[in-house]
């Protein structure tokens, strides 16, 4: 009698400690009706990235690479970059991408075009991706994406980083045979991480892979210095350039050292 007793004791504090670690888990996330949502958490960080994918290829096989279809691999391409890097405030840091799809059919073109153009924060926000798409497709069918200047602004919020609202991706066509890289490295910016340029910044920052130099197709390489950029740009609320931050930079890869991410 006494040893269940002690077993209903066990289970009942295994629980409370359970429940407090999911209220905890939960406060640690920004912004609940944000496009990206941010739950930070010591040396975790959960990104959840509410997606909606649009155009009229979005599920067509991507045949140049895979039977897949462009959204499937747009998605495995965002959530490639999880894993776990050492080297981030003295220890390891894990990040973990989970994207979470809402299906195209729920949404009319011109839902989607008041989805891009509502500055309402207590309505649900989205990244729209439009894989495959041509400037034409959008100028014609989105045009509240085509005002949001894309030529220049290919991601919303590519300067001032604000994953708040919602905003768009545009994976263009041509870009097949490396559709994941891309979307991996636009999922990069959606997280305040900027451009590497061309010899804007040393060169010991950055691997030849690195997801974030300009025509890496080859892998999604993460290191501790995204992950440090990416923290800074959350308490910013300014996209990280690498540039900019050169010596900054510098100063963090002398003491932790380049480390890149091993996937999770
Ligand atoms: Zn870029």
């Amino acid at each position: 009698m006494k040893m269940i007793r002690v077993k209903i004791w066990l289970i009942i504090a295994l629980l409370i400690f359970l429940s407090t670690s999911v209220v905890s888990g939960a406060a640690a996330c920004e912004q609940e009706n944000a496009a990206v949502q941010y739950c930070l958490t010591d040396n975790n960080l959960h990104v959840l990235i509410n997606v909606i994918m649009a155009g009229e290829r979005a599920f067509d096989p991507c045949t140049e690479e895979t039977e897949d279809t462009y959204a499937f691999l747009v998605k495995q391409g965002m959530e490639m970059l999880s894993g776990t890097v050492a080297g981030v405030n003295g220890g390891e840091f894990s990040l973990k991408i989970e994207v979470v799809e809402e299906s195209t059919k729920k949404f009319t073109k011109s839902e989607i075009n008041d989805i891009l153009a509502q500055t309402d924060d207590t309505k649900k926000n989205y990244i729209v991706v439009f894989p495959q798409a041509s400037f034409a497709e959008l100028k014609r069918d989105y045009p509240a994406a085509y005002a949001k200047d894309m030529v220049k602004k290919p991601v919303l919020g590519y300067e001032s980083y604000d994953y708040a609202g919602s905003g768009y991706v545009v994976i263009m066509a041509g870009e097949a045979g490396r559709v994941a890289n891309t979307a991996a490295h636009e999922a990069m910016h959606l997280l305040g991480v900027g451009d590497i340029g061309f010899d804007s910044i040393d060169a010991s920052l950055a691997g030849r892979f690195d997801i974030m130099r300009y025509g890496n197709k080859r892998s999604a390489d993460v290191s501790n210095i995204h992950i440090y950029m990416m923290l800074k740009a959350n308490k910013s609320k300014k996209t990280s350039q690498w540039k900019d931050m050169n010596d900054e930079l510098l100063k963090f890869s002398k003491k932790n050292g380049l480390n890149y991410s091993k996937p999770l």
